[in-house]
């Protein structure tokens, strides 16, 4: 079965570290040091950088799940990004 979401990017810049999207998807997101939110690795590295969905620490990336932690996040830091590289989510 393949995901919708091929990419994922936290924008560091805009991230207030208010968790919202740990809280939804606390296998993908968590804060670091400087308390913004990056992205768990399956090798266990962690980066906030435009990543392949793939690479992410679940077995399975629940699709509705990410929207989910996306549109929980107050300053919409978090984007994702279909196949072709095209911006999903934030819409437009
Ligand atoms: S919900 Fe948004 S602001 Fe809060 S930690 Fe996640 S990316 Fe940062």
């Amino acid at each position: 079965m393949g995901n919708l979401y091929k990419y994922i990017k936290v924008d560091r810049d805009l991230c207030i570290g208010a968790a919202s999207c740990i809280a939804v998807y606390p296998e993908i997101f968590e804060l670091d040091e400087e308390n913004k939110a990056v992205l768990k690795i399956k090798d266990g590295a962690k980066t906030s950088d435009k990543s392949e969905i793939k690479v992410l620490s679940v077995e399975s990336v629940d699709d509705d799940k990410l929207l989910l932690a996306a549109q929980s996040c107050p300053t919409a830091a978090i984007y994702l990004y279909s196949e072709d590289g095209s911006q999903l989510y934030p819409e437009g």
